[in-house]
């Protein structure tokens, strides 16, 4: 049989995957990318000696990552150094209160009994129930590939399904075990990585705190994009034809209407592909509506606009030149109103007003991400997608994080920046043809899950399918690395191959 040939758009999390699975099982596989650098939003900006990881920067689910690497016979620490964090990470709350998280279960017990007296047993049930969530998410329902929905019809998957209570809301699942106002932003607060607020976000996924309170936050040394570096080295071992400046703008057919020639722009002008299959990694927007044309298109633009996107961001990357002592490396300023800016966010949209955010600082980890004395900062402000993004709207917000920086920290950073980017919607768009400017893909609501996300496979297009993290299992880099596995498989399928 002849062997296909498949090309790969974008070199995200999920495109890498796709493209290493794919070559294992014998495909020829070419992977285009329109930036030059791989790793999509989890590219590496480097000025003036910094090092910034431009997007993900929580490294959850370990064992996902050992999995994904055990499948081509190599470990995660012949392809980089893990640490894990202790603590964790760091909650300002309001009212000058703040909350290390432990690596530790035991001193973590300590901490819930303090706030509120028998919480730690109720911690330790919370938990169980997650680690079995867990267990059947991560291990089952993230690997179908969300088809059909006799998927998930059969008897023993549904009451499954049931008892990992996919019909309650994370709310009301955290609100029925812990009482005191910080316990529960702690407890609610790995759901926001999904892209929806708890109460829309159902309580299977409570398996996120078990990553979080039990697998741990975990930093590969030299970055997160010490993942990309080692997916890449993969991909290349595996014979993937890696090309970056590569940007796909369309599609030639053959007479059953299967794509022949992916078409793209390059520097030194159009450039075409053959292949017998495509998988679109890229945003699944920018290809099913500005790729495809209108009437091979899987969802209408109404489909789109009426689905719920996970925000995106304004992030700065600052390179300060002194150390930023008090900040552990991963901070939450949950010190301000959360329910209004979570109404900013999803249901009136606007630029926030009293936002929360997100601190990273690498350095206090990693030495290797900045000059010597002096400290890699990541803020990341959480906004609505959609929003107008105008130098102005952007420009308050710079302040509004240094003092409140200060408040904790007794030191104005803002003297001490020697380097400053600003990064938001029209950025996303432009570097990743996101739609709508988001971060994240599209969140995972109830409405939006398993069947009920964009498929996987096009209706109209027989040898086109997409991965990545507007489609199944969703947002994240674990998900992604997932996406492109679950993707491969079910084209290989229709090829009579097996993963
Ligand atoms: C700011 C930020 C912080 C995050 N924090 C975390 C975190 O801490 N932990 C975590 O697990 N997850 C985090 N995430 C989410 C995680 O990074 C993403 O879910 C994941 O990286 C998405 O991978 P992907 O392959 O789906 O998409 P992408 O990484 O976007 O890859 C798509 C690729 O397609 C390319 N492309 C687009 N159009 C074309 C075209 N026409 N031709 C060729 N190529 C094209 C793009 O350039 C891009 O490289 C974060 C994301 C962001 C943005």
């Amino acid at each position: 049989m002849k062997v296909p040939e498949v090309v790969v758009i974008g070199s995200g999390f999920s495109g890498l995957s796709a493209a290493c699975f794919l070559a294992r099982a014998g495909a020829k596989v070419t992977l285009v990318e329109k930036n030059a650098t791989w790793g999509g939003r989890a590219r590496l900006y480097e000025a003036q000696g910094f090092r910034f990881d431009m997007g993900p920067s929580w490294y959850w689910m370990p064992d996902v990552f050992e999995r994904f690497f055990g499948h081509f016979g190599r470990k995660v620490s012949d392809q980089y150094t893990l640490q894990r964090l202790d603590p964790s990470y760091r909650i300002y709350f309001e009212g000058n209160r703040s909350l290390d998280v432990p690596a530790s279960m035991v001193e973590l017990e300590a901490i819930f009994e303090g706030l509120e007296p028998g919480s730690s047993v109720r911690l330790r049930q919370f938990l169980k129930e997650s680690q079995i969530k867990y267990e059947a998410g991560i291990g089952d329902l993230v690997q179908r590939p969300g088809l059909s929905m006799f998927e998930y019809t059969n008897l023993t998957v549904l009451k499954g399904l049931l008892e990992l209570d996919l019909l309650r809301s994370m709310k009301s699942y955290v609100a029925r075990h812990f009482s005191h106002p910080d316990l529960v932003r702690l407890m609610e607060f790995p759901v926001l990585f999904l892209g929806a607020m708890p109460e829309n976000t159902p309580a299977l996924y409570s398996l996120m705190n078990y990553a979080d309170l039990a697998l741990g936050t975990w930093y590969p040394l030299g970055g997160m994009h010490k993942i990309v570096e080692a997916m890449v080295d993969l991909a290349e071992s595996l014979g993937v034809q890696m090309k970056s400046n590569w940007e796909v703008t369309g599609f030639g057919y053959g007479p059953n209407g299967a794509i022949e020639r992916v078409e793209g722009k390059t520097p030194q002008g159009i450039s075409t592909v053959c292949c017998d299959a495509v998988v679109g990694g890229a945003d699944y927007h920018h290809l099913d509506r500005e790729v495809l044309e209108p009437e091979k298109s899987n969802y209408t633009e109404r489909y789109w606009d009426r689905r719920k996107l996970a925000p995106s961001s304004l992030i700065f990357y600052i390179g300060l030149d002194r150390k930023l002592e008090g900040l552990l490396h991963h901070n939450l300023f949950f010190d301000a109103d959360f329910g209004r800016h979570a109404r900013e966010i999803y249901s009136d949209p606007r630029w926030p007003s009293d936002p929360l955010f997100y601190v990273c600082r690498a350095s206090a980890t990693d030495p290797t991400v900045a000059p010597e004395g002096m400290d890699n900062v990541f803020v990341l402000i959480p906004t609505a997608p959609g929003l107008e993004d105008t130098p102005s709207a952007r420009e308050p917000y710079l302040s509004t994080v240094l003092q409140r920086i200060e408040q904790r920290c007794g030191f104005n950073p803002e003297p001490h920046i020697v380097h400053l980017r600003s990064y938001a919607h029209r950025d996303f768009v432009e570097d990743y043809h996101s739609y709508k400017g988001n971060a994240y893909g599209l969140a995972n609501t109830l409405d939006q899950t398993a069947v009920l996300k964009p498929s996987i496979k096009s209706k109209k297009v027989p040898n086109l399918w997409f991965t990545g993290q507007l489609t199944n299992p969703g947002p994240g880099v674990p998900p992604a690395l997932i996406s492109g596995e679950v993707v491969s498989r079910a084209l290989l399928k229709h090829y009579s191959m097996e993963l």
